[in-house]
């Protein structure tokens, strides 16, 4: 989900820089003048590209719910009730006998742990994943109206 929020980022900025650097001009008899058609589309790619943006940095920062393991080592991790050291397979603490979820920490130091995005995250994500599948529909349609 991260990944695709920097992937709509950059979508999103190359849409834009490709719409500033376009040429809306078109040779006439009195020289270059510019185009209406070609501004307009300069200015949907424009904001095409801004809604991308908004969305890959809702995305990318909706999708950072990461947390490092504090104090894990290569096969060690903090009891997240007694704060004592556990194995990181364990799936029940050894000093205080409560149960916790076993870490994949086979990567070695310092993995990350995975936290399930929160019901307002996930709401997010889902308005989110919403504009940017109606922008690539509205996209779709245009461009087929547009022949
Ligand atoms: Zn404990």
């Amino acid at each position: 989900m991260r990944k695709f929020g920097y992937f709509a980022l950059i979508v999103g900025l190359l849409c834009i820089v490709g719409a500033l650097a376009m040429d809306v001009s078109v040779s006439s008899g009195a020289g270059r003048v510019n185009n209406i058609g070609l501004m307009a589309e300069r200015q949907n790619f424009i904001l095409i590209g801004g809604l991308l943006l908004l969305v890959g940095v809702i995305m990318a920062v909706a999708g950072k719910r990461q947390v490092a393991v504090i104090g894990s080592s290569n096969d060690g991790r903090a009891c997240p009730i007694c704060a004592e050291t556990i194995r990181c397979a364990a799936v029940k603490c050894k000093h205080c006998g409560s149960e916790v979820d076993s870490v994949n920490n086979r990567l070695g130091f310092d993995a990350d742990v995975v936290v399930e995005p929160t019901e307002k995250e996930r709401r997010m994500l889902w308005v989110a994943r919403g504009i940017l599948y109606s922008i690539f529909a509205g996209f779709v349609v245009f461009s087929l109206l547009g022949r």
